[in-house]
């Protein structure tokens, strides 16, 4: 409808067409301004010299009251209802009767669009809403800012701003509020065709190379700040130098398109032929593709600077459908608060990216952009996975105390720093690091951690596009164990499948696949994927030290398969001259309730044991960690699991076996007081968590609360969390 042209002239020509496709006699628009007044912006029918002049104040006339309360008025005799308000400059007087509907976006009104008729008629149902269907496209070209500047509206009151909280799934935790910056729209190509396709040419020639020389500056960038930033972005540039796709739009400009609509068209027949596709990897680099067609149609539209350049405010909240992270990092992190996103899953590479960014993160918040308009104030709480979008005063207020209280514990933590980990009656707890990117070692230090007690190594895997050789994982590996200098390490194997895919591995279509073909499973079956990463690890190692742990090992059958594997490549690395490590200790993850039976045989083989507790009660109560139906049905403060936990330190210790538990439990201080009455001494969290858990653990007495918990073991009760929490209480434990 009416593309091409000034913002007001495609206005002009669809009040033109909304009349002539209505029969109508009069068609208007009126526009929000600043102050609540609502102006004429274009119309057919009435005088056109009252365009921009008659002006109309929210509540008066019927225009007024339509956008007072946001609903449509349908009048045949419109002159005789008490809210018709006359203005002769419109030359109106002849129109009996009147149709409006609110132009709605982001949850505010945004202006009115009318009709009327000579001819006294009565509208019907059908007509409300055909015009409200236009008023939606209408509402779109009023959101660009073209017509009226967005800013001009941010001063307008609660009449027209209606507060809205919305529901999303928790990415990444914490606080922001801060103005909403939109993910760059969509560009709208205005001119189709063209008439000399040399031009063309030259104009997609400079635009690929000066978006070339933006993703080469990004590398350069990234190659400052992390590993895996870096990768992802190469993979862009790989896109962008495709030459498949450059000859295709090259092509397209040959039959006689611009550059612009040449690279839409190669994109939605690219778009077309992946509608049907359903593998998660292809359809991954769809999202790529669509980012570098976006990139490029910046670089043509002239808009080459890094997203919104110097327009952008100091803090912003960044909204989008979706992203690719090298997206996000086109942002200026140092500004950048929060994200939203309308789409959006926990292992995404966005979320994965925002996560080591440190900013909370809420996805799969429907509708958000229909809800948020650009520089709305919102506050997005990554606690809870909800935005506030234009929030009431009482609930900033309520926020801004949640932050301060979060920042003074912040420093209250970051004052424990340097504390002891011992408890009041001098037992000493080791604090350890759960890691996955390069982004995470800094906390290593920052957090004053004995060491890192669970590294992810899928989590560099995830982020890329395609399987890292065995040089670079090595790379990675051996980066983080400078970064963690004379502090110990312990490396998990692969352990994906599950929640957890690879873009670059088929997608098996499993009916469970929590419980289908995963981690050690996926190893000892592909031996050769294994091979590489132990090698990878053990170069990375040679002449230090090295932990080791294979996860989801069911069987010790398993175990002592993966370690035969190991000894084959230690001996590899021999024969090839390279110095073995230092030390080697090797373990396993216990997270599937098998094992707990097969102990006797399990323990004298390894060194180490680490209770993946996320899985663990997962798989012990035959509940799925990612069903929010199932959310805390079961509780890990159940009799059953903290008897367990119990029972595999008393093994643990009678065999001298190192037991330590990596799972979320670890980073939440009541369940982490359960596991130092359990008898657990090692505990692996995330960076966010040290300084709670060390205020707990220096606030407890853990002979008095061992005695306590076993007291309780045998109760009935699903749960020994509020017993745990009057222990707490009566005990002055800092929670
Ligand atoms: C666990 O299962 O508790 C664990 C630490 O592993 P992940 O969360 O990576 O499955
Ligand atoms: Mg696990």
């Amino acid at each position: 409808m009416a593309a091409g042209g000034t913002a007001q002239s495609r206005l002009d020509k669809i009040v033109m067409l909304i009349a002539a496709e209505m029969g109508a006699d009069v068609c208007s628009c009126y526009v929000m301004r600043a102050g609540e007044v609502l102006e004429l912006f274009a119309t057919i029918g009435l005088n056109l010299d009252a365009v921009h002049k008659t002006r109309l104040r929210v509540g008066e006339g019927l225009v007024g009251d339509i956008a007072a309360h946001a609903r449509p008025v349908a009048l045949a005799n419109a002159p005789s209802h008490p809210n018709f308000a006359y203005r002769p400059e419109t030359g109106e007087d002849p129109f009996d009767s009147f149709m409006g509907v609110p132009i709605l976006r982001g949850g505010r009104v945004r202006g009115v669009l009318a009709i009327q008729h000579i001819a006294r008629r009565a509208y019907d149902e059908q007509d409300v809403e055909t015009l409200e269907t236009i008023a939606m496209v209408v509402a779109e070209l009023v959101a660009t800012g073209e017509l009226v500047d967005n800013r001009e509206l941010q001063v307008a009151n609660d009449l027209v701003l209606l507060p809205s909280r919305l529901d999303g799934v928790s990415l990444n935790r914490g606080i922001a509020m801060a103005m909403a910056v939109l993910h760059r729209p969509q560009l709208t190509i205005r001119q189709m065709v063209a008439d000399d396709p040399e031009l063309e040419l030259r104009r997609l020639r400079e635009a690929v190379d000066s978006m070339h020389s933006a993703i080469d500056r990004l590398l350069i960038l990234s190659g400052e700040t992390g590993g895996e930033h870096h990768e992802i972005i190469e993979t862009y540039r790989m896109f962008a130098t495709d030459r498949g796709w450059l000859s295709r739009i090259r092509e397209a400009i040959r039959t006689g398109l611009t550059a612009e609509a040449a690279v839409q068209q190669v994109q939605n027949d690219n778009r077309a032929r992946m509608a049907s596709v359903t593998d998660s990897y292809i359809r991954e680099r769809q999202l790529d593709l669509d980012d570098i067609t976006n990139r490029l149609l910046q670089h043509l539209a002239g808009r080459q600077d890094k997203a919104d350049g110097g327009t952008l405010p100091d803090a912003f909240v960044l909204v989008a459908r979706n992203l690719g992270p090298a997206e996000l990092l086109d942002y200026d992190s140092t500004r950048l608060r929060g994200l939203v996103l309308e789409e959006g899953a926990a292992y995404s590479h966005v979320a994965i990216v925002a996560r080591a960014l440190d900013i909370p993160v809420v996805g799969q918040c429907t509708g958000v952009l229909n809800r948020i308009d650009p520089l709305d104030f919102v506050i997005v709480d990554g606690d809870h996975g909800q935005v506030f979008v234009r929030p009431a005063e009482d609930i900033t207020e309520a926020f801004l105390k949640s932050i301060e209280v979060g920042e003074e514990r912040k420093r209250e933590f970051a004052a424990a720093r340097k504390l002891e980990s011992v408890t009041r009656d001098g037992v000493a707890v080791r604090l350890m690091l759960n890691a996955g990117l390069l982004i995470d070692l800094p906390h290593l230090h920052a957090t004053g951690a004995d060491g890192i007690g669970l590294y992810r190594t899928e989590i560099p895997f995830m982020v890329r596009h395609t399987y890292p050789d065995t040089a670079v994982q090595k790379e990675t590996y051996a980066k983080v164990l400078d970064e963690a200098g004379d502090k110990p390490v312990t490396f998990r194997t692969l352990d994906v499948g599950g929640d957890k895919t690879l873009p670059y591995f088929p997608d098996l279509g499993e009916e469970n696949p929590a419980l289908g073909w995963r981690a050690i499973r996926i190893g000892l079956d592909r031996p050769a994927m294994l091979r590489k990463q132990l090698r990878a690890l053990l170069w990375a190692a040679s002449g230090r030290d090295l932990r080791l742990m294979f996860p989801m090992v069911a069987e010790v059958s398993e175990f002592l398969r993966a370690r035969r594997v190991l000894d084959l490549e230690l001996r590899r690395l021999e024969q090839g001259g390279v110095a073995p490590p230092r030390d080697l200790k090797v373990g396993v993850m216990m997270e599937v309730p098998a094992l707990l039976f097969q102990l006797d045989a399990l323990l004298p083989h390894i060194d180490f044991m680490s209770v993946g507790s996320n899985d663990l009660l997962q798989y012990l109560f035959a509940s799925d960690r990612g069903n929010p139906m199932l959310n805390n049905r079961y509780d890990l403060l159940s009799p059953a699991m903290l008897s367990v936990l119990r029972m595999l330190v008393r093994r643990c210790d009678e065999a001298g076996v190192q037991l330590s538990l990596c799972g979320e439990m670890a980073s939440r201080p009541l369940d982490a007081m359960a596991l130092l009455g359990c008898g657990f001494r090692t505990l692996s969290m995330s960076p966010g968590a040290f300084g709670e858990i060390k205020t707990m653990i220096r606030s407890v007495n853990v002979d008095v609360l061992q005695r306590f918990l076993d007291s309780l073991l045998g109760r009935p009760d699903r749960s020994l969390r509020q017993h745990l929490l009057a222990f707490a209480r009566d005990h002055g434990v800092r929670l």
